[in-house]
């Protein structure tokens, strides 16, 4: 299949000298914490602030039942929810903010479209999309962030090896909580109470109206109930692969 694509595309470049086909091959990588050593276990909860506005009823509860969790902010959204980052920033406990990028642009080095997104599309644009979203992140008063995810949370190897070069670890994920905030509320809802031992959940906190978050809400508390313990990325070990976190 892969030998026919390349020569239909050696044919398509031949004639239009644009070929999609020789995009860069990107990854998803996955990420893991080290499980506990006695009791329920316990599971990094991420929280993906892209754009838009904030999920209170996911902030509220998390505040209410003290749940700690890993918040990936663009400069976009903290430039927007400036009420919200307070929240955050009062519980310095309970919220560790990372870099999700200065405008959520997925960090692919080559022109592409991920998920509708368009990609940075060279290097020069991942290093700023990546740097901006740092020093947005310092603009808040916050430490400075050591975790990065990408907008789509793919990227093209060569992508990651510079996000790594900066300093960053990449942050993968183990289980889709919420389907990019798509899923409905009782599928979400299966999916994190579903998680074990080791396991770091990507959801997201930026869509107020969707019925993800309702489900984001039902399946932490399941997952408090079972007596399963919440811990933020700086505060565990945690292995990606694609060389995204050695
Ligand atoms: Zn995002």
């Amino acid at each position: 299949m892969r030998l026919l694509q390349r020569h239909l595309c050696t044919i398509a470049m031949s004639l239009v000298a644009v070929c999609t086909a020789h995009a860069a091959t990107l990854v998803e990588p996955t990420l893991h914490i080290k499980p506990a050593a006695s009791g329920a276990g316990r599971v990094a909860l991420t929280l993906d602030a892209c754009d838009g506005q904030t999920d209170t009823r996911i902030l509220s509860v998390l505040v209410e039942n003290k749940i700690p969790a890993t918040i990936f902010v663009t400069g976009i959204w903290l430039k927007r929810n400036a009420a919200a980052v307070e929240i955050m920033r009062a519980h310095p406990d309970l919220f560790e903010l990372e870099n999700h990028g200065g405008h959520h642009i997925p960090a692919v080095d080559s022109p592409q479209k991920i998920y509708g997104i368009k990609s940075a599309g060279s290097p020069d644009a991942v290093l700023a999309e990546v740097e901006s979203g740092a020093a947005a992140l310092a603009r808040t008063g916050e430490p400075a962030p050591k975790w990065f995810r990408g907008a789509t949370a793919e990227y093209s190897p060569s992508a990651i090896a510079m996000i790594r070069k900066l300093g960053f670890k990449i942050a993968g994920f183990s289980i889709n909580g919420d389907g990019g905030s798509l899923l409905g509320a009782k599928e979400t809802a299966r999916r994190i109470a579903a998680a074990k031992d080791g396991d770091v959940i990507i959801s997201h906190i930026n869509q107020p109206t969707h019925a993800a978050g309702e489900g984001v809400v039902q399946g932490l508390l399941a997952l408090k109930a079972k007596g399963v313990t919440f811990v933020r990325l700086d505060d565990a070990d945690g292995t990606g692969n694609h060389g995204t976190t050695d």
